[in-house]
């Protein structure tokens, strides 16, 4: 609003010394005929003119305002207001115009444009007399009223559109965010599905809006993986219990059950009550490898020692099966891990080697090390993994193979665990297979952790 006001200002200042200095030029312009007809006629000097004197009264008319003519001696010969005749003036303007210096002075309090006009002579051209002019500049003042007027009506009018538009523009401005908001408060409220949002109206929202729907599609993929994991752990905690409740109703719907039935019956509810309680470890295990890094007990911990024990405590396992279990580490290795989250990393992919194995088969070991890093291989003579498979081990619950791996004590999660553990030391992990000939696991884990 500030340059509205300041436009009045300058309009009305310009206006005012515009018409003043027309009205200063034009004066003398029309006063200098007067001034030569006045040192023509010898006015100074006490000649009579009637020309003279009818021109003064007519420019008196004219402008609304006094002509006086002061000789040399300072004394007042002509006064178009018959006051003054003959009376001495002596003032600073007039002074200063004696010396050569037209004077001008206009006074707005009382609204009067003051000019003096030197009176020289034809010949001489030495200053004989004053010319004193002053001019009623009403009419500038009633000019400067008007603009005034129609000055305000334009600041309200302008004031009224800037405003009008000033709203106008901020609703426009503030509306894609309220599409924003709204689709936020429905997410809030628990709809993930069909809230993408499109808001093209300037490149900044139009960045928003992606940014804000890519965040809409993982919540999404998140909701959906929960969803998923949910129902594959109902699933999986109800199959045991499922054989369980058949193999107690069959015993019970028979009377005199033979003692070997019973006892085999019993035995295999036995099996199945392990292997729940190993789904139940394996995703508590897995729960807490997706913790904040605030449950992580990072220790320097020698890695070689760390294998040896993994090694150690599935050599029975392999022996059973007539598996050779081999430890190669080519260097000591001290890094800074997780020792529990690491071990049940390492077991699983050592048991999986001699679980997926065919008997008489082998599983190598090896760790080795460089300047950052520090590197697992488990690599076994086992059945391999098919290529369309080898993306999906990772899954949480995912099986190649469910009924041989249900055989066997598989509950699908043990990659994932593992899987979860390396991301967690901020490793990798890899895997190559072939059907048939066997697996290899890498897993690459920093020497030093950074949380
Ligand atoms: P599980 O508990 O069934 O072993 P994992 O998550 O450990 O689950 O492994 C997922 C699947 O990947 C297994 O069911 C198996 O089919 C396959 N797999 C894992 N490791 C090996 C391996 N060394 N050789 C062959 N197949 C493997």
């Amino acid at each position: 609003m500030t340059p509205i006001f300041l436009m009045e200002y300058v309009i009305l200042k310009n206006y005012v010394t515009q018409t003043v200095s027309q009205k200063r030029s034009m004066i003398q312009s029309q006063c200098q005929q007067l001034v030569d007809q006045i040192s023509q006629s010898g006015y100074v000097h006490g000649n009579e003119s009637t020309q003279v004197d009818k021109q003064m009264r007519q420019l008196a008319n004219l402008y609304n305002g006094r002509l006086i003519v002061v000789n040399s001696n300072f004394r007042i010969i002509r006064d178009t207001f018959e006051i003054d005749e003959d009376k001495v003036i002596i003032s600073e303007e007039v002074l200063e115009s004696f010396l050569g210096t037209d004077s001008s002075n206009y006074n707005a309090d009382s609204q009067f444009l003051e000019l003096t006009i030197p009176i020289r002579d034809q010949e001489t051209k030495e200053i004989e007399g004053i010319l004193i002019v002053s001019v009623s500049t009403e009419d500038v003042s009633e000019g400067r009223a008007a603009i005034s007027r129609i000055v305000w009506i334009l600041q309200l009018v302008l004031s009224v559109l800037i405003c009008a538009a000033a709203f106008y523009v901020a609703r426009i401005l503030t509306r894609p965010f309220g599409k924003i908001t709204r689709s936020l408060e429905e997410v809030r409220g628990g709809v993930i599905e069909g809230q993408e949002i499109s808001i093209p109206d300037y490149t900044e929202t139009q960045l928003l809006s992606e940014a804000y729907n890519r965040m809409l599609r993982r919540m999404k993929l998140q909701e959906d993986s929960r969803q998923e994991f949910v129902s594959n752990v109902s699933h999986e905690l109800k199959t045991p219990i499922t054989s369980m409740k058949v193999l107690a109703d069959s015993l019970l719907a028979q009377d005199n059950v033979p003692v070997e039935l019973y006892k085999e019956f019993m035995g295999d509810i036995a099996e199945e009550i392990d292997r729940e309680n190993k789904i139940i470890t394996d995703l508590l295990s897995l729960v807490k490898m997706d913790r904040r890094s605030s449950d992580v007990n990072i220790q320097e911990t020698n890695i070689n020692q760390l294998i040896e024990l993994i090694l150690k405590r599935l050599r029975p396992i392999a022996a059973k099966r007539s598996i050779e279990l081999v430890l190669e580490s080519f260097k000591p290795v001290i890094a800074e891990v997780d020792e529990t989250k690491l071990t049940l990393a390492l077991s699983n992919l050592v048991e999986n080697g001699i679980k997926y194995n065919k008997d008489e088969g082998w599983v190598h070991v090896s760790l080795n090390v460089d300047s950052k890093y520090f590197y697992v291989k488990v690599e076994d003579s086992g059945i391999g993994i098919p290529e369309e498979s080898q993306e999906h081990i990772f899954e949480r619950f995912y099986r190649v193979d469910k009924s041989h791996s249900r055989e066997i004590g598989g509950t699908g999660l043990g990659l994932a665990i593992t899987r979860s553990a390396v991301l967690m030391h901020h490793g990798a992990i890899k895997v190559y297979s072939r059907e048939g000939e066997g697996t290899t696991f890498t897993v690459r884990i920093p020497l030093k952790y950074t949380a």
